[in-house]
């Protein structure tokens, strides 16, 4: 089980250091420093962005999030580029997107990173619907993404509402159901149309460095220029010293949940992935969220083909070719 000390947490202001374990393949990985409880009771709100309280990071400590995913391959990429430097995320999924990438849910468990959720459809305004569809996004998120996970204990009682829409009442219900709310400190604008991902490390360099070198830093992991813009970022955290910090709940968890079976993977269309007809939409962009799907559909396809050509050098010249050619998730038109 994967266990966390409350009381050396609550002791020490909710921080729990530890060596960072060695990173098998990369000694000069950026790492994971030390590991952070957050407990609902001592953290109901997060994020200075919106609130007065955020979490007790030290000077050049950062927490990362991704957002509104899970989305293959942008996903993938990103965990990977997480894997490489041995970096600890948490995630906030949406209860539709698990529901379609179970396997990628799991993916992100089992790679050690925590899981929050983001309600079930990604409604722009949640803070605005009534009490009853409050409810029902928040706890129909959290009974998806628990679902998709093969274990409800995968499961951090850890929010995110969707576009940090918050309200008194949308705070109140999750108030009610033991959940940390979780804002943020920085933001890298990755949801910008046009925006590179150059640009995205040097917003949050330096929204870091204007909030005192420390955060919770939000991401988007749906992107492909997020995708591209991970490694970047990790290696110039690395470079201005920055250290990782992992957010856990308390209690216990399972080490690992089960894998799906190969062939339900296999029919999901992993990577590479088809190519649709003119016309069609890929599995992954049909599951996607109708606020999410809108907002997507504001990058232009020339961008998307030209970060996914990059994204996707390493590929043979054929795959790449089939790929990309039209399935990115900004492709539905
Ligand atoms: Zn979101």
């Amino acid at each position: 089980m994967r266990r966390v000390c409350i009381v050396a947490c609550c002791l020490i202001g909710g921080a729990l250091p530890a060596l960072a374990a060695p990173c098998p393949g990369n000694p000069t990985a950026l790492g994971t420093s030390r590991t952070l409880t957050v407990d609902t009771r001592s953290f109901p709100r997060i994020g200075t962005m919106q609130y007065r309280n955020t979490l007790p990071l030290g000077d050049h400590e950062v927490v990362i999030t991704f957002d509104d995913g899970p989305l293959p391959p942008y996903t993938d990429r990103v965990l990977d580029a997480l894997a490489r430097e041995c970096v600890k995320a948490t995630y906030f999924l949406v209860g539709t997107m698990a529901r379609a990438n179970p396997d990628a849910v799991r993916r992100i468990y089992n790679a050690g990173h925590t899981i929050g959720t983001h309600s079930l459809r990604h409604p722009f305004g949640l803070g605005d619907l009534g009490l009853p569809r409050i409810a029902n996004e928040v706890d129909g998120g959290i009974a998806l993404v628990r679902k998709a996970a093969g274990d409800p204990r995968a499961v951090a009682p850890f929010f995110r509402i969707p576009g940090l829409a918050r309200s008194n009442q949308a705070e109140s219900y999750l108030a009610s159901q033991r959940l940390s709310v979780w804002s943020a400190d920085e933001v890298a604008d990755d949801w910008h149309r046009g925006i590179t991902p150059s640009q995205i490390v040097r917003k949050a360099m330096s929204r870091l460095e204007a909030k005192g070198h420390r955060g919770v830093l939000l991401l988007h992991d749906i992107k492909a220029a997020t995708a591209m813009a991970v490694p970047m970022l990790l290696k110039e955290l690395k470079a201005k010293g920055y250290k990782v910090v992992h957010a856990v709940p308390p209690g216990e968890r399972p080490d690992m949940v089960p894998d799906l079976p190969a062939t339900m993977v296999a029919a999901k269309q992993g990577w590479p992935r088809v190519t649709p007809q003119k016309g069609e939409t890929t599995g992954s962009v049909r599951a996607m969220p109708r606020p999410i799907r809108v907002a997507a559909r504001i990058e232009t396809r020339a961008r998307d083909v030209r970060l996914a050509a990059a994204l996707n050098k390493k590929k043979t010249k054929a795959q790449s070719v089939s790929a990309f050619k039209f399935g990115g998730p900004f492709s539905a038109r």
